[in-house]
């Protein structure tokens, strides 16, 4: 990806931080965070030095986003 110019902060997920060591680079910088890949949306585990992925789940259909009707599946 190349880096472009920006006028305004660029926009920013929130990346919560997770306790624990990169089974890859041994780096305790683990962030979990929302994903879009080929698949769709995951929600990861991903060492913030190397990019390896420590855990990936399905996430919502939508990632972050979430749909009321998706949260009011259960009472159906
Ligand atoms: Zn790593």
């Amino acid at each position: 990806m190349t880096r472009q110019r920006t006028t305004s902060p660029a926009l920013t997920l929130q990346r919560e931080p997770v306790a624990g060591l990169c089974p890859a680079c041994a780096s305790a910088s683990l962030s979990r965070y929302p994903v879009n890949s080929e698949g769709g949306w995951f929600n990861t585990v991903k060492c913030q030095n190397c990019l390896h992925s420590v855990e990936r789940e399905r996430a919502p259909r939508l990632g972050p986003i979430q749909l009321i009707s998706d949260t009011i599946k259960d009472a159906v």
